[in-house]
This record gives C-alpha cells, sequence and structure tokens, in this order.
C-alpha cells in the first residue's frame, strides 16, 4: 500500500490541470487514468473555444499536451479503476484490488455517455450503436446515418460526420436545437444533414449479422410510426456523472453530480471534486481546467495547513 500526498482520479481537462499545478507544487501527485484515459475531449474534433488557439486545436492533441506538461514537472502517471473509496486521515481508495492511501484527493472523473435505454441497447453497441463519431464516422462511408440530441454534440458529431456519409439524419424531441446558435446554424446549413423534428427513436432494427440496419422512430406531435434506414446510431444525449465508487461517502446534488461545499471542496476534509464530475452547468473544457486548477490550490493549501 502506498501513501500519496495527492491522488488525482481522472485524466481529462480537470485532472490533468489538477496534475500541472499539484507537480509544479512539489506534491508529486499520483494520477489514475481510468476507462477513458484523456476523458470526453479525447472523442471530440476540432476544439475552437479553448483560449489560446485561434485556429482551434484537436480534442486528442490538446489532452496530449496537458499530459506531457503534468509529466515534465512531476505527475506520476497509472492506470486503475477506482473500486471504493473510505474517506478518513489518510483516504482509502481501493484500485484494481490495491488499497492506496492519500491525503487528499482530487475527484476528477468525469461523465460518461448517455444512451436512450431502449431494451437491448447494450449489446448493439459497437454494432452499429455509438456515443462517438470520432472514433468511429469512419466506419460509416457512404451510407445514411443518424445523431440523436439536440445540443452541441450532437451538432457537432453531426457536421463531423458528413465527412463520411452519404446522408445524416438529426433526430431530436423538440423542434428546436439546444445547441448554441452557431454550432446549430452550421449544422442545419450543411445540406447531408437532415433534422428530423418532434421524433423520438422507439426500436433498433438488426441486418442478419446483428449491425444496426435501421430504427423505428415516432413522431410526438402526430403520433405516426415511421422507419428510417441508418446503419449506424450516434447517440449524443448528455452524460452521466462517473460517481460510482464516492457515491457511498461523497454527497452528490439531485442530478448524481458531487456536491461542493466551499470552492472545489466536498463536505469530506482533503476530498476536492472538479470538472464534469461535479458541473452540470458549465461543462467545458475550460471550466474543467479551471476546477482542476482550483482544486490543484486547494488541496494544496489544506495540505499546507495541516503540517
Ligand atoms: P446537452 O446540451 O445536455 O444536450 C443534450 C441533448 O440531448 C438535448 O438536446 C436533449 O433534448 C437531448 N436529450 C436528452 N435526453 C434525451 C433522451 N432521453 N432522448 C432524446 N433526446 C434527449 O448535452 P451535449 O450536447 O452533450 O453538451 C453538453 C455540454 O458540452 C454543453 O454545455 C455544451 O455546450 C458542451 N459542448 C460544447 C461543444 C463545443 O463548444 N465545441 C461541443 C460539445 C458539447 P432537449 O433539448 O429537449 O433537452
Amino acid at each position: 500500500m502506498g501513501m500519496e500526498n495527492v491522488l488525482i482520479v481522472g485524466t481529462g481537462c480537470a485532472g490533468l490541470t489538477a496534475a500541472i499545478y499539484t507537480a509544479r507544487a512539489n506534491l508529486s501527485p499520483l494520477v489514475l487514468e481510468g476507462r477513458m484515459p484523456g476523458g470526453q475531449l479525447t472523442t471530440t474534433t476540432l476544439v475552437e473555444n479553448f483560449p489560446g488557439f485561434p485556429d482551434g486545436i484537436d480534442g486528442p492533441d490538446l489532452i496530449q499536451r496537458m499530459h506531457q506538461q503534468a509529466e515534465k514537472f512531476g505527475a506520476r502517471f497509472r492506470f486503475g479503476v477506482v473500486e471504493d473509496f473510505q474517506p478518513g486521515d489518510p483516504h482509502r481508495i481501493r484500485v484494481d484490488g490495491e488499497w492506496i492511501e492519500a491525503r487528499a484527493l482530487i475527484v476528477a472523473s468525469g461523465a460518461s455517455p448517455r444512451y436512450l435505454g431502449i431494451p437491448g441497447e447494450e449489446a448493439l453497441i459497437g454494432h452499429g450503436l455509438t456515443s462517438c463519431a470520432t472514433c468511429d464516422g469512419a466506419f460509416y462511408r457512404n451510407v445514411p446515418v443518424c445523431v440523436v440530441g439536440g445540443g452541441d454534440s450532437a451538432c457537432e458529431e453531426a457536421t463531423f460526420l458528413t465527412r463520411f456519409a452519404s446522408k445524416v439524419y438529426l433526430i431530436h424531441r423538440r423542434d428546436s436545437l439546444r445547441a448554441s446558435r452557431i454550432m446549430a446554424d452550421r449544422a442545419l446549413a450543411n445540406p447531408k444533414i437532415e433534422p428530423v423534428w418532434n421524433s423520438a427513436i422507439t426500436g433498433y432494427l438488426r441486418d442478419g449479422a446483428g449491425e444496426v440496419s435501421g430504427v423505428t422512430i415516432r413522431n410526438s406531435v402526430t403520433g405516426t410510426e415511421s422507419t428510417l434506414d441508418v446503419k449506424c446510431v450516434f447517440v449524443a444525449i448528455g452524460h452521466e456523472p462517473n460517481t460510482a465508487a464516492f457515491r457511498q461517502a461523497l454527497e452528490t446534488d439531485a442530478n448524481g453530480y458531487l456536491r461542493q461545499v466551499l470552492g472545489t471542496a466536498t463536505a469530506v476534509p482533503g476530498v476536492f471534486a472538479a470538472g464534469d464530475v461535479a458541473d452540470h452547468v458549465y461543462r467545458q473544457a475550460i471550466t474543467a481546467a479551471g476546477q482542476g486548477c482550483a482544486a490543484a490550490i486547494e488541496a494544496e493549501r489544506w495540505l499546507a495547513a495541516r503540517s
């Protein structure tokens, strides 16, 4: 069992920024890379709104740079999934069967994509059902696909998919998009994107090989059911915070996000939460990075006050 000054859970924007700051404070943080190293930016394309990159930067590239920057200052990385957490002095965190002790803990475990909850859905993930256009879009060249959702992610994915697909249906449950104006306008102006308003997917159709071959949809205004022939469904309807190992010990809000009581501090002394695991309001790369910075400074001050 090791004893750490600071354990950081997560290597998205929040975790990596916390790693850069705590490493530069000579705390030699241990950073856990979980099931999705690099977090959500690794599944995105061009990030156009991260300050300092006027021509944009690819999400995976941005994450790789942050990772290098953290390593340069002495952050240590290891793969592992947190299975259990016992708050205390020190805190105990079980990672892949091994207990790690840490004086301070920064939870930056992010959020995972949501799916529609249609029976049998799980078995189709990777067989024509996905939440990542960047990862899977290139497999669907010159065939029709659909994107579900009406937010920035849905518009971004739909626009990206027009590089490959013959047609992209944008299926949204209402008749107007939630996405920011610039993203919505760009998507709706694309001749390959066809919005399907007021509609929800009610079922998936499969071919003989078990791959998605279409969807059934229901129009909530007219009540009519219809079928769309698509080879892949890209779901972009938001995310769930990754709190499974922490829910027993840390307070969450009504939406399941970790509750911060003062700055990034949770109600448990020495435990800080940063980024999408605690933020259902802003959910931006830059705000996650900002929270990672704040959590690192607060953890550093908390440790200093006790030494
Ligand atoms: P979001 O803004 O929460 O949008 C989710 C969309 O999915 C909404 O349109 C919602 O419909 C729909 N939806 C939710 N549950 C559904 C269900 N069960 N069935 C069908 N549709 C459902 O999520 P997001 O698009 O992932 O964006 C999350 C955050 O990341 C936002 O703050 C966004 O600005 C940010 N983001 C930014 C960029 C960028 O700037 N480059 C790119 C991607 C994401 P309703 O509209 O009816 O609620």
